[in-house]
């Protein structure tokens, strides 16, 4: 079959929060074509099947967010083309679609990656036990209770309990399903405070940690979870449903094809403060780059990215190159992944494996410290840690790795960074 061929400006791939707001950003500035492509009959992401609160700048709920970033985007005079997905790269500023008109090949003058993460289903995460019907990550609850309203089942327990699980726990309940437990191997859940009161005391839901699923029960339908306590104990909760929640892994195929170098911490494409990956004209936005923060903070990334690329386009943008950014354990990934000092970078985000109580991280290169920074409080894992960026004005552009460490307490002994 043959395919359309065509040329646009730039081409954005993805119409969620980040893909649509860099489109904004971009055809604002009357950046010629800009074309999304989203693969969903309708644009949006994620947060079109998100029916809580909490969207955006005034918590609004994640249909009412979509449809204005939407409405922006095309506002501003962005091509959205739903129903179309890219496949794979014909040349490395050409894209390979299939939509409702066909094949199609695309070329661009720079193409921005906004292909957002996607939850580790449960053959991923090897859980052992018999392969029941009734098992779900919390994407396909949503899309099957809000975008569908399919029936779930009756009794259910959530396997996460971070701000996801909870979003799982209310839409169990929209769909009328009893929620049994909330669960995680973690020692302390990561719902905050008020979300645990809420699932404890105002649903009456019990927050059980340190519990492991050893083993999902049922033929044909689960029938339930045997979890495996710290203390050795086994117990069953009886269900008809299991939520897999919050273990997200960036949406990196389509980079992948392209051969554009991943981060090994964050596994999205590695990128440097102006969102540029290794492959020239070609950027990455969002929850491609770092899974999951909040829809704003993509969209932040979209908006700051649009400038980057029109720097591209007009040749105007920085030199390229720069040393890489590392992390040392307990510490996993940083995004942006790259240091260049003529690129002013905000803020990073960070993860760790494990709980830390206000650490210090310290920023070095080549033995000489750029930079020091105190958090006021507990960090999380799979919870949202900030480095400020300004300390990448003294980054030597021709220097050793950028390291990021977790020093000693405040006002200790600076050198004593854990490894
Ligand atoms: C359960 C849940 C609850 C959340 N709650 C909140 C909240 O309360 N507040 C908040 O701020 N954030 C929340 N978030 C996070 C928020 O949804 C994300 O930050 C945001 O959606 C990230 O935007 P994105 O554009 O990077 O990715 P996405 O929203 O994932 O968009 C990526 C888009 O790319 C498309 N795509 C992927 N590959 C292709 C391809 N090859 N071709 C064409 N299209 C493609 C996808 O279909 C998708 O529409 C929540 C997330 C989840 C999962």
């Amino acid at each position: 079959m043959t395919r359309r061929q065509r040329s646009v400006d730039v081409i954005v791939v993805g119409a969620g929060p980040a893909g649509l707001a860099a489109a904004r950003g971009l055809a604002d500035h009357g950046v010629g074509v800009v074309e999304v492509l989203e693969r969903e009959a309708v644009a949006g992401g994620v947060p079109r099947h998100c029916h809580h609160r909490g969207f955006g700048r005034w918590g609004v709920t994640g249909p009412q967010y979509a449809a204005r970033t939407v409405e922006a985007a095309l506002g501003s005079g962005a091509r959205v083309r739903t129903g179309v997905t890219a496949t794979g790269w014909a040349g490395p500023l050409t894209l390979d679609t299939t939509g409702p008109h066909g094949l199609e090949r695309i070329a661009a003058r720079a193409v921005v990656l906004a292909t957002g993460a996607r939850e580790r289903p449960r053959s991923a995460r090897l859980v052992p036990g018999t392969r029941p019907a009734g098992v779900l990550t919390t994407g396909e609850l949503q899309q099957a209770v809000h975008l569908h309203a399919q029936r779930v089942g009756t009794r259910a327990v959530v396997v996460g309990a971070e701000p996801v699980g909870y979003a799982a726990l209310s839409a169990l309940r929209r769909a009328g399903v009893t929620v049994a437990a909330l669960t995680t191997e973690e020692p302390r859940h990561q719902l905050g405070r008020a979300w645990a009161a809420a699932a404890r005391l105002g649903h009456g839901v019990p927050v059980l940690t340190g519990a492991t699923v050893a083993e999902l029960l049922g033929r044909g339908r689960v029938s339930g979870v045997r979890l495996r306590h710290r203390d050795g104990r086994l117990t069953t909760v009886d269900c008809d449903t299991v939520v897999f929640t919050g273990d997200f892994v960036p949406d990196h195929e389509l980079a992948r094809r392209g051969g554009v170098a991943l981060d090994p911490g964050t596994r999205g494409p590695a990128v440097d403060g102006a969102f540029r990956t290794g492959a020239d004209g070609v950027f990455a936005v969002g929850n491609v780059l770092h899974a999951v923060e909040p829809a704003l903070w993509a969209a932040r990334e979209g908006a700051l990215a649009a400038d980057a690329v029109r720097g591209f386009l007009d040749g105007s943008g920085p030199a390229r190159g720069g040393p890489a950014i590392e992390v040392a354990a307990p510490l996993r990934w940083v995004a942006p992944n790259r240091a260049v000092p003529q690129v002013p970078v905000d803020a990073f985000v960070l993860r760790t494996s494990q709980a830390l109580t206000r650490p210090v991280l310290v920023v070095t290169q080549d033995g000489r410290r750029l930079h020091r920074q105190y958090v006021p409080r507990r960090a999380l894992p799979n919870r949202t840690l900030h480095l400020a960026g300004r300390w990448t004005r003294s980054v030597d552009a021709t220097g050793g790795p950028v390291r990021i460490t977790v020093g000693g307490p405040r006002g200790g002994n600076l050198g004593a960074a854990t490894e």
